[in-house]
């Protein structure tokens, strides 16, 4: 006899292990339902740039006399193109990082040098918008130098920090208006790394601080697709963080801006066989 659960058979051995298979059913379920969820939201997300382009090329067609109009929809096209491959992108990336340990070959990771590149990237779209980015690097803030100068270093995979800190900076920059300023600020605390993105921008209601972590959950899906958003920019840095041994939390007013800090366990130089070997 025995109980298929996800596909093993296991001997109902004692009350112990009945209750564990429950659990486990429970678990199975739910995983089940999560990949449908994603499944069904993925193939809507992608409905919709797929149906804007055709949409355009038809009346692209119609409009073929009238170069101004062929090029306005073209821009558009572009615009929608780029949409699609920036999801594809985050949703293959999504994938890889539920169903592996990003860490699979760590290496050391300079957070203060991640985020710097992170910043890099973000530097355009800020100035377009209006939107100064300030950085303060860890050792550079008050009170840093008693800590005798441990470097801001975590075990994990560089890109994908990069990545969890880009998106941080983004959204900072894409729900903010012009005038105000992201800083980004780099410390070692405790045995962490800590790594704040503090905006001056639109905020979060209380209620929905916990959902904006979610798959493809929006406060205002018209802002975030006018502004390129997938929905998936805080679902990566979720699972980054986790992947990472971290966290990441979110303080938040509407109106008064937001917060959020990453946390990733700092590397201690004197465990790294450790982990290496692991
Ligand atoms: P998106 O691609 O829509 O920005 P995210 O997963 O990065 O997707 O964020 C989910 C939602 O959380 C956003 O659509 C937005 O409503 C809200 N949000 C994220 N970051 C901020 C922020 N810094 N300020 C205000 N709202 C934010």
């Amino acid at each position: 006899a025995g109980t298929l659960v996800a596909g093993v058979r296991v001997a109902p051995l004692g009350s112990l292990h009945v209750l564990l298979l429950v659990e486990d059913r429970t678990a199975a379920r739910r995983l089940e339902e999560v990949r449908r969820d994603f499944v069904a939201n993925v193939s809507h997300e992608l409905k919709t740039p797929v149906s804007a382009i055709a949409l355009l090329a038809e009346t692209m067609d119609d409009a073929a006399e009238d170069p101004a109009a062929v090029r306005r929809f073209a821009q558009r096209m572009t615009r929608e193109s780029q949409r699609l491959a920036a999801l594809v992108q985050e949703i293959v990336q999504l994938s890889r990082l539920q169903d592996a340990d990003a860490r699979h070959r760590p290496v050391p990771v300079d957070v203060d040098e991640a985020v710097l590149e992170a910043v890099d990237r973000t530097r355009l779209v800020a100035e377009g918008r209006g939107v100064r980015i300030v950085t303060q690097l860890s050792g550079e803030g008050e009170g840093d130098g008693a800590r005798g100068g441990t470097p801001a270093e975590v075990w994990g995979d560089r890109e994908l920090v990069v990545t969890a800190v880009r998106n941080l900076v983004d959204n900072g920059v894409h729900y903010s208006d012009a005038g105000t300023r992201v800083a980004v600020v780099v410390s070692v605390v405790d045995e962490r790394v800590e790594v704040v993105v503090r905006d001056q921008g639109i905020g979060i209601p209380e209620a929905e601080a916990g959902r904006v972590f979610e798959r493809f959950y929006r406060l205002d899906p018209a802002r975030s697709r006018s502004t390129g958003g997938t929905g998936l920019g805080l679902s990566i840095v979720k699972h980054v963080a986790a992947n990472h041994g971290g966290d990441v939390a979110l303080w938040s007013r509407p109106g008064e801006g937001s917060t959020f800090t990453l946390r990733l366990p700092l590397r201690r130089a004197d465990a790294d066989e450790q982990v290496a070997a692991s």
